[in-house]
């Protein structure tokens, strides 16, 4: 059984097999977004089917308003500091997405509390490249976007490096949403040299690979640990919220490819399930991972992740 010690109010870790696991929490509250938004179709009966599970760290009854988390795993695995996401960063304008837009967070304080400075990072690792999930690849330097980790590989898919380029954009279910992202976050790390890209599957190290999860984009992906009997399953988008736990039909309002989102959760948290791994999306407050178990048809909690809740 894994422990966790908190480190500072905003910064736990814990220890699978050989890779300690940090979480690097940039941004943690109230969603404007309520249920039938952010989940469209679902139903307030399903809601409050799953109340003692939702409220109030994922959902507040009272006001129909969805929780939201943007947040880093940070892992240590041989020798390496790898950084799963970067959040929304500081200081972008985001027109479609005003939750994200000039942003002044402390998430570099926050890494640094969780020992990590900047120039450490070995490794970043872009699950997918929305808005939310390549904020702090660069940073604002005087006028220039800048690689925040400069000493850091950037991985990226090589599928949504393509489909969300500029020149793109309007082939896109969510492009406008994704506005200057590129531009800000991801175009300023590839002119620096830093950026490799992906396709299929990339071994990171002994512990952790990389492996497509397309839906959400077509080139989400996953992070999968096996380390010392344990495993994890780092899962960026493949869920948006605790209520997919047990609903896992249910789509959040950002996906690209209804269907494709559906099939890659379903296979995921079966894997989850049979092989009682741990799963960290990216974008879950409370206790912000959790273990999946088969229920029936279906899927439930079986617990969640010993992190202090948020
Ligand atoms: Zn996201």
């Amino acid at each position: 059984m894994p422990t966790a010690r908190t480190a500072s109010p905003q910064v736990t870790t814990l220890r699978l097999g050989d890779v300690e696991i940090t979480r690097v929490i940039e941004f943690s509250d109230i969603s404007p977004m309520t249920t039938d938004v952010f989940f469209p179709g679902s139903t307030p009966e399903e809601w409050r089917r799953h109340a003692a599970l939702l409220d109030p760290d994922h959902w507040d009854a009272r006001t129909d308003l969805t929780r939201v988390a943007t947040q880093s795993w940070v892992l240590r695995s041989e020798g390496r500091v790898v950084v799963i996401d970067t959040g929304a960063g500081n200081g972008k304008y985001r027109p479609l997405q005003p939750i994200w837009s000039y942003l002044d967070t402390g998430y570099l304080a926050s890494l640094a509390a969780a020992g990590v400075r900047r120039e450490d990072v070995d490794l970043v690792v872009n699950t997918h490249l929305h808005d939310d999930h390549v904020g702090w690849n660069t940073y604002l330097d005087g006028r220039d976007w800048v690689p925040t980790f400069p000493n850091a590989t950037y991985l990226m898919p090589a599928i949504d490096v393509t489909y969300w380029h500029p020149d793109n954009l309007h082939r896109t279910q969510f492009g406008r949403g994704n506005q200057n992202v590129y531009e800000d976050s991801v175009q300023p790390v590839i002119d620096a040299g830093l950026v490799t890209t992906w396709e299929d599957s990339f071994v990171i190290d002994g512990n952790l690979r990389l492996e497509p999860a397309p839906g959400h984009t077509p080139g989400s992906a996953v992070v999968h640990l096996e380390s010392g009997g344990e495993r994890a399953v780092f899962a960026g988008d493949l869920l948006h919220g605790a209520i997919q736990i047990h609903e896992p039909h249910l789509n959040s309002c950002f996906e690209e490819d209804e269907e494709g989102a559906r099939a890659s959760r379903a296979r995921m948290f079966a894997y989850a399930a049979d092989h009682r791994a741990l799963v960290f999306p990216a974008h879950l407050p409370g206790q912000g991972a959790f273990e999946i178990r088969r229920e029936g048809s279906g899927f439930g909690l079986a617990r969640w992740a010993p992190f202090s809740r948020t």
